[in-house]
């Protein structure tokens, strides 16, 4: 690549940042890291009426967590700021200026009241979709139709007015997507967007054109919702007269069943989160992040990545270094990329399944504070392989801590007999007998006494488990022993002969 790569991420902070936000940052922060360029973040709060508090604190957090932090944005530093729109408002104007003196846009005095009067006369005369285009202009109030004296009065008066672009007559826009090859698009078909208004604020078009254009951004790879604004952009580059980035518009994350967008509301409602963190509205609504629901910020990253992209080989686990290796917009599918729940669930086991027990075990000190970290290295060794997030280890092995205080009804219906006690009290004996109680031993130990008594191992083995744990299912039930040590195998098995006789 013979430019300078300068890629940006630029979201609204008009909520909380979506997981298809973090994709497009992921992959940005990809494409960045892959060209030795710079990945920057610009804060696009010209919509002053949509702004949440807040929301740009979560999406810097969210970044921060699944680490893929931008180098350059607000708080970060960087020699293009500020990287927040609204701190750049008095930049704006002039650009608008430069458009009306070239010809490219044109003042607007319509009222908000005759905009919807115009919209309905057309709906009545059977035109669903009226347009503020080239068309319609000629008999709206604006530049084009008033007198020079009559628009300067207006705006000497301070009367309300908005910039539109001049959207030229008939005429084929191209550009060449990164994803998706050829876009052609008539300008019959594009409106006369408005660019700026006079609260002195750009709207999102404007202010996006010339902050790219400021910011130096080679490539804008952004979700494909904004491919119908691409022509009005590459129009706006052409009107600067100035080169236009490579554009990349990724496919859209669908929601699992193919059918329609991910939505902020599918997640909790189909059972997974939809949001990198927590977010709690201002109305107390809660949607559920991945990082308090216990995922990995690698499985994420991982998960994502491959929600729109594929390395064109088997391999599926991939941390940060290696996706930015095998990454390349190439590989990015034009076709919509459906959500799999299952498949999230699986990269977060794989992951978890990697972590180091001794790193699982410091985890497990927030829930087991008093506990040695050695042995809670030794419940994540023990349990690591049962478990898909570091929760599940304590909700499913939090007996090798406690004592159980119940026992599984179904293991007591099919496996304790009315021979179980007797069995258990003659093993319970034998166990007490084992000077050196490794697992090796207590399981030579039990083999041996089955096989005296001419027992096969179901008649003894969940019974034991169940005695010393309270469950039916688990890992290595001798490995477990001598984790407990044997007095306190001792006393659960008391403890659990009393309780089931
Ligand atoms: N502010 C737009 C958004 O919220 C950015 C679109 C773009 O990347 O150009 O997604």
């Amino acid at each position: 690549m013979s430019k300078e790569v300068r890629v940006r991420f630029a979201p609204s902070p008009t909520g909380p940042l979506h997981i298809g936000g973090v994709r497009t940052a992921l992959y940005n922060y990809l494409f960045a890291k892959k060209h030795n360029g710079t990945f920057l973040i610009r804060i696009e709060d010209t919509d002053q009426t949509r702004f949440v508090p807040g929301a740009q604190e979560y999406i810097m957090e969210s970044l921060r967590w699944a680490g893929i932090m931008p180098t350059e944005g607000p708080g970060l530093g960087g020699e293009y700021g500020p990287y927040v729109q609204s701190e750049r408002q008095e930049m704006y104007k002039p650009y608008a200026d430069l458009l009306i003196q070239n010809g490219h846009a044109y003042y607007a005095f319509d009222s908000s009241d005759e905009l919807s009067s115009m919209r309905d006369n057309a709906k009545n005369a059977g035109m669903p979709n009226w347009q503020y285009n080239s068309i319609t202009r000629s008999s709206m109030v604006n530049s084009l139709t008033l007198s020079s004296e009559e628009v300067q009065r207006r705006l000497d008066a301070g009367e309300p007015y908005v910039i539109r672009m001049k959207m030229p007559r008939n005429q084929d826009v191209r550009f060449e997507d990164l994803i998706r090859g050829w876009v052609v698009v008539n300008t019959n078909n594009l409106d006369d967007k408005v660019l700026f208004k006079s609260d002195g604020m750009p709207t999102y078009h404007l202010a996006n054109i010339v902050d790219d254009h400021l910011m130096n951004i080679s490539h804008v790879i952004r979700g494909e919702e904004w491919l119908p604004s691409a022509p009005l952009h590459i129009l706006l580059y052409q009107a600067f007269e100035w080169e236009a980035p490579e554009f990349a518009h990724l496919p859209l994350l669908l929601r699992p069943d193919g059918n329609g967008k991910l939505s902020k509301r599918d997640g909790d409602r189909l059972g997974f989160p939809v949001f990198p963190l927590n977010w709690t509205t201002s109305e107390g609504e809660l949607y559920s992040g991945y990082r308090e629901a216990g995922y990995l910020p690698e499985a994420f990253i991982n998960m994502l990545a491959f929600l729109g992209w594929n390395p064109g080989t088997p391999q599926e686990l991939f941390n940060l270094d290696e996706l930015t290796k095998a990454f390349s917009l190439e590989r990015v599918s034009k076709s919509g990329a459906k959500f799999d729940a299952d498949k999230t669930r699986w990269f977060q086991q794989q992951y978890l399944k990697a972590l180091d027990n001794k790193t699982l075990g410091h985890e497990l000190l927030a829930y087991y504070p008093t506990e040695s970290e050695e042995r809670l290295t030794k419940v994540a060794e023990l349990m690591k392989e049962r478990a898909v997030f570091v929760g599940d280890i304590v909700t499913e092995g939090d007996y090798l801590i406690n004592k159980p205080t119940e026992y599984d009804e179904q293991t007591i219906s099919k496996k304790w007999k009315d021979e179980s006690p007797a069995i258990m009290k003659e093993w319970l004996n034998i166990l007490s007998d084992i000077d050196d109680f490794t697992t090796v031993n207590v399981e030579t130990a039990f083999k041996t006494y089955l096989e005296n008594k001419g027992l096969g191992f179901g008649a003894a083995m969940p019974q034991f488990r169940l005695l010393l744990t309270g469950k039916g299912m688990g890992p290595g039930i001798f490995e477990i022993a001598t984790f407990l040590g044997k007095t306190e195998c001792i006393s659960r098995m008391n403890a659990g002969l009393e309780v089931l006789k």
